[in-house]
């Protein structure tokens, strides 16, 4: 690992922690991050041409595994033409209608280039569309860096165990109320205390940055009717779930449809992108047609246009997404047997192509304080010797995992060979 630890300690020098994005810095885990340079299908290798299956797939946006021939064609063909013109492009166009048609909440998107703007433009929005403050989260949700929804946030804030931040002022978090997820009774008890002055409930449909917890029967319901009742804005944060976990998504999948839903990831096929979404009356909202002001040098970028479209096309295609949750539940199944073999006491959750390890006999795990409960120094030396085995994991037991449509036979063996000696060193 000679050329990783050298471009760390330059790294270093010259980025806060060596790196740009908290998660990657393997706090949680210990050890130094490792640099990669290539991708192919299901592997990646580093800097030092060591090989790995890949479950991180850039924290979900890969569904079509690395580098895939077909999509990086179409980006090279589009980046030849220009690399962006703040113009309306045809290709935004293509990806808006896209994604209306697969997505059952949306009428209208406005396309924006991270996650982190989806969910901070759609907040916004949703204030002034009902003109209220209050916004209810969820503890272990993450929405991004947002200001106002970084109180009790999952993912790199909660391996950081940072419950609030620094530098957000009191005044801005004051309207975030924060409720445990998958606790209906909380939603109830909140809105019969706040429901007047509550904007929007924001919720990652299934969470995927406090692990992988799907939603429990009745919560999502519950979301959707005490959000008709009070007049308030429901939105799905689907920036994780987003064709992840279904071909229309966590709500096409759970069957209730969001007033707004955010998106991001799989829709840009691994260029930087967002974008937000929903009822019509609400999206015009938004300037140039609303007051709502809101926008970027770089979005609808025809490069990340084509890749998102590339990506999509290969998820929505015909049984392409049962072929993926099928080999999701083929390596899922095989990590629990490996470590029920081993003594080793795993639950395991999964939806559609994203998975959770949990080191803990208390399944199924449905609850934020059941996933701080469990042995994360079990899952530490888990994840360091799956590592040593050519498989890269989540650097973080926070973290959710992600098959892509790459993983094919050979790679989840390889993985589950792995796994059984991994489990046996726990
Ligand atoms: N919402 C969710 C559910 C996410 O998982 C993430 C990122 N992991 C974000 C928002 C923020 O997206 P970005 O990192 O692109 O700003």
């Amino acid at each position: 690992m000679q050329r990783t630890h050298e471009l760390f300690q330059q790294a270093r020098e010259l980025i806060p922690g060596g790196v740009n994005s908290p998660v990657r810095a393997f706090k949680g885990v210990g050890g130094e991050p490792i640099f990669f340079e290539r991708g192919e299908g299901p592997y990646m290798w580093d800097v030092d041409g060591k090989r790995y299956v890949d479950y991180v797939n850039s924290w979900g946006p890969l569904i079509a595994g690395h580098a895939d021939p077909e999509i990086v064609r179409r980006v090279q063909e589009t980046a030849a033409k220009g690399l962006s013109f703040g113009t309306p492009v045809e290709l935004e166009v293509e990806l808006a209608r896209t994604l209306c048609q697969h997505v059952p909440s949306l009428e209208m998107v406005r396309l924006v280039n991270s996650g982190t703007e989806a969910t901070m433009s759609a907040l916004r929005l949703a204030r002034a569309f009902t003109g209220r403050n209050k916004i209810v989260k969820f503890q272990g949700n993450y929405h991004g860096h947002v200001d106002a929804l970084l109180a009790q946030a999952g993912s790199g804030a909660l391996t950081l165990g940072v419950p609030g931040c620094p530098g957000v002022p009191e005044a801005v978090v004051a309207d975030t109320l924060a409720l445990p997820y998958n606790d209906a009774d909380a939603v109830e008890q909140c809105f019969a205390e706040h429901g007047g002055d509550i904007a929007a409930v924001i919720v990652e449909p299934v969470a995927g940055n406090m692990n992988c917890v799907p939603p429990v029967p009745g919560f999502l319901e519950t979301l959707r009717e005490v959000c008709d009742r009070h007049d308030a804005l429901l939105i799905f944060d689907e920036v994780m779930t987003g064709f992840r976990v279904g071909p229309q998504c966590a709500q096409g999948r759970y069957g209730i449809t969001p007033d707004l839903t955010c998106l991001g990831k799989v829709i840009g096929g691994g260029m930087p992108v967002g974008a937000f979404g929903g009822r019509r009356d609400v999206m015009e909202g938004l300037a140039p047609v609303g007051g709502v002001y809101q926008a970027g040098t770089l979005a609808g970028n025809p490069v990340t246009m084509a890749a998102g479209l590339a990506t999509l096309e290969r998820i929505t295609a015909e049984g392409a997404f049962e072929g993926l949750e099928a080999t999701t539940a083929e390596l899922v199944d095989g990590f629990k047997q490996r470590a029920d073999a081993a003594g080793i006491p795993l639950a395991v959750n999964q939806a559609g192509s994203m998975f959770g390890l949990f080191f803990t006999d208390d399944a199924p795990v449905t609850r934020f304080e059941q996933v701080k409960a469990c042995d994360l120094e079990a899952f530490n030396r888990f994840f360091h010797a799956m590592l040593e085995e050519g498989v890269y994991l989540a650097p973080a037991a926070f973290e959710a995992g992600f098959v892509s449509l790459a993983h094919d036979r050979q790679a989840i063996q390889e993985t589950l060979d792995a796994a059984e000696r991994a489990f046996a060193r726990v």
